[in-house]
């Protein structure tokens, strides 16, 4: 049975490590945190979002980009101070515009093949995660960017999805709790919301009763793999600072690592140009009964402000959104947090925003904003990472894809089909 390191514990590298076991391999996941599931896949917009799949590399983003520059509160803000990584990310992002048709199809194709994956995997394992199978609601309050909508339904449709425009009378049918004075929307019912970091936690529980092995607390320092084949991993335990980094070899390492990926993949020989684009969110704790009864069920994606919510449970309302291109930096700003308190005072006037919980993460972008899922330089060498915006609602379809990969590349039967039911026979056994 071949070996394999995946390096990350978020939603990416725990779907990698659950597929590669139903394929038959000996996993280790190494972490830095105590636990799956601490870092951008901690407390996300929690949308899982075939609609959402339109990349952002079009001019209309770039002049926002320039307009906003010196507004704190702006959706999308792009901080002045220059650096060689954020101006070269920039000019490739630019130049992705050319992609942006095709980008868009395929996005939209992935997400929804991954569905399927995600629902079974929770399935098979028997847990929950907070899923709310009840569409997403997009909402518009200008005529232009409704038009603008309207011409991506095209995009979304060639890449398979049915996404219906609805009347401000079908909007308020559909979530009657929301306030505004909407032009109009697009209601995608094949769409739904989950918790992300439930997900990732209960999914890496199940990989431990599978047999794999995960390394929390360790700080991955060094990958190396030979252009023969064999890969390494040299890492530090940070419950013991004082002990020497360890290294154990394997016969393949996956790169799942988020915005950390970009540094790791330049010791492994390759380019894989990953931002860090912050994002923010707001848990808002639904703790009476009128809140509750104001909060919405359906997830809403508002495009002017770009905010989204889910509803995580009956007690939880979340709120998500902001892109930041600031570098390596996850402090938690009151500008930032402010305008989704207000967002949700003003869109759902019931709901109390006296008890929230503000974070913040990076997204691991890439300039054309698709997921880098592949081989590396080196044979030993796969990546599935820089997923961006939307990993949550990818990571089902390119688990599946760099599994896939690999067990080829080691022309390993695959145990199982998409059923998993040959592999949950030999780990019983
Ligand atoms: C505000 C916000 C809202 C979002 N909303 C949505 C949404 O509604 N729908 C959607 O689909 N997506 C959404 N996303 C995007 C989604 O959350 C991410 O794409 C996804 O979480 C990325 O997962 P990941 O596994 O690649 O990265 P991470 O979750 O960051 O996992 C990477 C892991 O690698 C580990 N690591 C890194 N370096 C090392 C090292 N040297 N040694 C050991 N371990 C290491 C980290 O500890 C981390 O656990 C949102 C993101 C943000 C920020």
């Amino acid at each position: 049975m071949a070996s394999i390191a995946v390096i990350g514990a978020g939603i990416t590298g725990i779907t990698t490590a659950y597929k590669l076991l139903k394929h038959g391999f000996d996993v280790t996941v190494f972490d830095r945190n105590a636990y799956a599931a601490m870092e951008t896949s901690f407390a996300n917009g929690g949308q899982l979002s075939a609609s959402n799949a339109e990349v952002w590399n079009q001019p209309a983003t770039f002049l926002k980009g320039v307009k906003w520059m010196l507004r704190k509160d702006a959706p999308l803000l792009v901080h002045p101070a220059p650096s060689w990584h954020k101006l070269s990310w920039m000019a490739e992002f630019v130049l992705a515009a050319r992609d942006y048709e095709t980008n868009t199809i395929a996005t939209t194709r992935l997400a929804i093949e991954a569905r399927r994956h995600l629902l079974e995997m929770a399935e098979t394992e028997g847990f929950a995660f907070d899923a709310e199978r009840r569409g997403i609601l997009h909402v518009y309050e200008s005529r232009k960017e409704f038009t603008h909508a309207a011409g991506v339904n095209r995009l979304l449709e060639e890449g398979g999805l049915v996404r219906r425009a609805v009347t401000p009378q079908e909007i308020a049918a559909i979530e009657p709790r929301i306030n505004g004075r909407f032009v109009g929307g697009f209601f995608t019912e094949s769409d739904f919301t989950g918790d992300i970091h439930k997900f990732t936690r209960r999914l890496a529980e199940a990989c431990v009763r599978h047999g794999a092995t995960l390394r929390f607390d360790a700080d991955v320092r060094v990958l190396a793999a030979a252009e023969t084949g064999g890969a390494s991993v040299t890492y530090a335990d940070r419950r013991d600072p004082a002990a020497e980094p360890r290294t154990e070899r394997f016969d393949a390492v996956v790169v799942c690592a988020g915005t950390a990926s970009r540094k790791l993949a330049r010791q492994l020989g390759d380019r894989v140009n990953i931002y860090p684009v912050k994002g923010y969110s707001l848990t808002v704790n639904l703790d009476d009964a009128e809140s509750r009864a104001a909060a919405p069920y359906v997830s809403i994606l508002d495009d002017h402000a770009k905010i989204v919510t889910s509803r995580l449970g009956a007690d939880r309302l979340r709120l998500a959104g902001t892109a930041e291109f600031a570098g390596e930096n996850r402090d938690i700003k009151a500008a930032r947090i402010r305008p989704l308190v207000d967002w949700c005072r003003m869109r759902f006037p019931g709901v109390s925003t006296d008890s929230v919980v503000p974070w913040a993460g990076l997204r691991p972008m890439m300039p054309n904003m698709m997921p880098r899922v592949g081989r590396g330089r080196r044979p030993a060498v796969f990546y599935n990472t820089g997923h961006g915006h939307l990993g949550w609602t990818l990571a089902g379809a390119t688990a599946e894809m760099i599994a896939a990969e690999i067990a080829g590349s080691f022309r390993n039967e695959p145990l199982a089909g998409s059923s998993g039911s040959r592999r949950q026979e030999a780990l019983a056994a």
